[in-house]
């Protein structure tokens, strides 16, 4: 079951810290475990996780809003590629913003 429970959002505050290495060390434990059950969090730190990358690879410079937006959507893309095939996946469509 992919719900978002209490620790899901808790995560989701705490996610660019963890990623950047600032949690205590527990804690990074806890978001560990927690990943192996959630595929939610798990993408969700997955994609963030492509982006950090892929801005570093850009160096320092300021990413224009229409780069910022393609890169967005590479990383959905991307990020589609990767889920597992669901057959009854219609309540959140991807790309849905889009018109
Ligand atoms: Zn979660």
């Amino acid at each position: 079951m992919d719900q978002m429970t209490q620790l899901c959002r808790e995560l989701k505050d705490k996610l660019s810290e963890y990623l950047d290495g600032d949690l205590e060390s527990a804690l990074c434990a806890e978001i560990e475990r927690h990943l192996q059950g959630c595929d939610n969090c798990r993408v969700m730190v997955d994609t963030l996780n492509k982006t950090i990358t892929l801005y570093r690879n850009y160096g320092q410079v300021s990413v224009p809003p229409d780069t910022h937006g393609r890169l967005t959507r590479v990383l959905r893309l991307e990020m589609l590629k990767n889920q597992p095939a669901r057959a009854d996946d219609n309540s959140h469509p991807p790309g849905g913003r889009d018109q």
